[in-house]
């Protein structure tokens, strides 16, 4: 059999790729328990991590593929990964 070597990705292949599809488990924040201090949003290997306008730091679950890092790093044990239900 024939391999292929490399491939190619177009732009804005991230984008469409949601890898919040693979997911098993998925991060609840705690919002009160939060202190603000971003290194969640700093670790995400998929950068799907916001601060809104209040100040709260929330997944984009389309993205979010429940890897737990930022469950792990959290210095204030601030979010939590549940079972995923589909
Ligand atoms: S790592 Fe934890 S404490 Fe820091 S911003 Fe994220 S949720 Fe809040
Ligand atoms: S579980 Fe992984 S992919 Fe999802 S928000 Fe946390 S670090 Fe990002």
């Amino acid at each position: 059999m024939a391999l292929n070597v490399g491939c190619t990705a177009p732009p804005g292949r991230a984008r469409e790729n949601r890898t919040g599809s693979w997911r098993v488990f998925l991060p609840r924040f705690d919002h009160e328990a939060c202190s603000k201090c971003g290194m969640c949003q700093l670790i995400c290997p998929e950068g799907c991590i916001s601060e809104t306008a209040d100040r709260e730091f929330v997944p984009d679950y389309d993205y979010c593929k429940g890897c737990g890092l930022c469950a792990e790093e959290c210095p204030k044990h601030a979010i939590t990964m549940v079972q995923e239900e589909k």
